[in-house]
């Protein structure tokens, strides 16, 4: 017992380490701080793409006794926040830009230091009912019922397979039926959709992929037509995979009509709109996602639209019943966390997380600090930025798409006697060399266009101006050499 005792005490000496005393919380926490504002000061001036140099990286470089703060924020800065793209600079402007809310850093930096159980509402009845609430307001703005469930998810891609695992079990897409049913979706649709289905055992479900119009919209007859002829066949019309501003175009699918259709075959009607559906904060955008209110499932990105840092998609799903058929789970160990109807639904019998993230504070502080109308006006400021782009980028002679539905633009230059592919491409590179600016391409119809995505709450005219000179300016070199 002596020794036991005896050992216990030696260890806690050493495990004590894990406790600092204040003044050093103080002094991290000074240090952190500064470097994390050093940083936000200097997004407005600094470069949005930094080339990776192919120098070494290795993180496994801490000893057995720790290190300092000064060397572990200088290994950062001269590392991750050194090469590749800087997604919080407003010169980002391809793929899918968000920016990364500096309330929602400090969001996450309160979630982590109580490191409330956002699990299970038993556990932290305000930690849950507040992502409860926050579930409840995106249901608010979608059009859907106040008694409609969803989840904060990591992201868009678990938010969507979340959607199609409980639309499988719904529809009891189950054993020989799997090969019966029939997905519908564009070419268009985000390749995580694809994934979803292979990983929802859905991967031998018949896949059709509805003809798109001149704006890379589903083409709603042809829709139609398919699953008119699948139901003839004797197949399951089971889900159809509309977008909410496709990644590549920003096209928002006729959701009204897709609904009637959905409603006609019995079949479950997904909304993806994790880039697009936060514009529909902006009343101006309702005509648009006149629909999207009668789906069964939708997803949005709030680290997209909502601009917070990265790690938070959101799942609705109508039928919250069905939701929890799909994920709810029992255990012996989890006794005590039983729901009983006087608690809030808990996140983990609606998703596949158990512990958790603690995602909804750094929503929630957003909010609470900037209230709505800044994201209302800066959401609205992107899309006409997009169009800015669009209009100017015609004057300078550019071949442009569809003109932007929300705030993706496609563009490119058609070079009289050269490559138009090879030209465009080194186009692109010319920017990304600059590094000002992040511009990403994309091939439709197996050609390459240049895209514009401008979704970042820090991108203003400025930057907009600079890239349109950059690239013109890059067009004139190009066809003079
Ligand atoms: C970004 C995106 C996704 C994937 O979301 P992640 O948050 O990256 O997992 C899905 N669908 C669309 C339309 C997207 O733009």
């Amino acid at each position: 017992m002596q020794d036991l005792i005896k050992d216990i005490e030696k260890l806690e000496v050493i495990s004590k380490r894990l406790e600092p005393e204040t003044e050093l919380l103080k002094d991290w926490n000074r240090k952190v701080n500064a470097y994390g504002l050093e940083f936000v000061q200097g997004l407005d001036a600094g470069k949005a793409y930094e080339q990776y140099d192919g120098q070494e990286l290795d993180f496994l470089d801490f000893g057995p006794e720790g290190d300092s703060i000064d060397n572990a924020l200088e290994k950062i800065k001269s590392t991750v926040d050194h090469f590749g793209i800087n997604p919080a600079s407003g010169g980002h402007l391809g793929y899918i830009p968000g920016g990364g809310l500096y309330s929602s850093a400090l969001g996450d930096y309160l979630a982590a230091v109580s490191n409330r159980y956002a699990g299970i509402f038993y556990a932290n009845p305000g930690a849950v009912k507040m992502e409860n609430d926050l579930i409840k307001w995106t249901a608010q703005v979608m059009g859907y019922p106040s008694d409609s469930g969803g989840n904060l998810s990591s992201g868009g891609s678990i938010a969507n397979l979340i959607a199609v695992t409980t639309a499988r079990d719904y529809m009891g897409i189950e054993g020989s039926k799997v090969e019966e049913a029939v997905v519908y979706m564009t070419e268009q649709v985000h390749h995580c959709v694809h994934k979803a289905l292979r990983i929802a055992g859905l991967g031998k479900t018949i896949w059709r992929q509805v003809p798109m119009d001149s704006a890379y919209r589903m083409d709603v007859s042809a829709l139609e037509q398919l699953m008119d002829s699948d139901k003839k066949a004797g197949r399951i019309p089971f889900m159809v995979f509309a977008s909410a501003g496709t990644t590549d175009v920003g096209a928002v699918d006729p959701l009204n009509r897709i609904a009637d259709l959905t409603d006609k075959y019995s079949c479950w009607f997904h909304v993806d709109g994790a880039y697009g559906a936060a514009f529909k904060l902006v009343a101006a955008f309702n005509p648009l996602f006149k629909g999207i209110e009668r789906s069964d499932s939708l997803v949005i990105d709030p680290h997209k639209g909502l601009f917070l840092a990265y790690g938070l998609g959101i799942v609705l799903v109508k039928n919250v019943d069905a939701l929890a058929k799909s994920h709810y789970y029992n255990a012996n160990y989890m006794q005590d966390a039983k729901v009983d109807n006087s608690m809030d639904w808990s996140p983990a019998d609606l998703s596949p997380e158990l512990t958790k993230h603690f995602r909804g504070m750094r929503m929630w502080l957003s909010f609470k600090l900037f209230g709505m109308n800044a994201f209302r006006a800066s959401i609205e400021e992107k899309h006409l930025l997009a169009k800015y782009f669009w209009v100017r980028m015609k004057e300078e002679g550019f071949e442009l798409g569809p003109e932007p539905a929300l705030s993706v633009v496609i563009y490119r230059f058609q070079p009289e006697a050269k490559d138009r592919d090879t030209f465009n491409m080194a186009l692109m590179q010319t920017v990304l060399k600059d590094g000002f600016n992040f511009i990403s391409s994309t091939r439709i119809n197996d050609e390459i266009w240049l895209r514009l995505a401008v979704l970042s709450f820090r991108t203003h005219k400025d930057r907009i101006d600079h890239l349109i000179a950059t690239l013109v300016h890059a067009k004139n070199e190009l066809l003079r050499h």
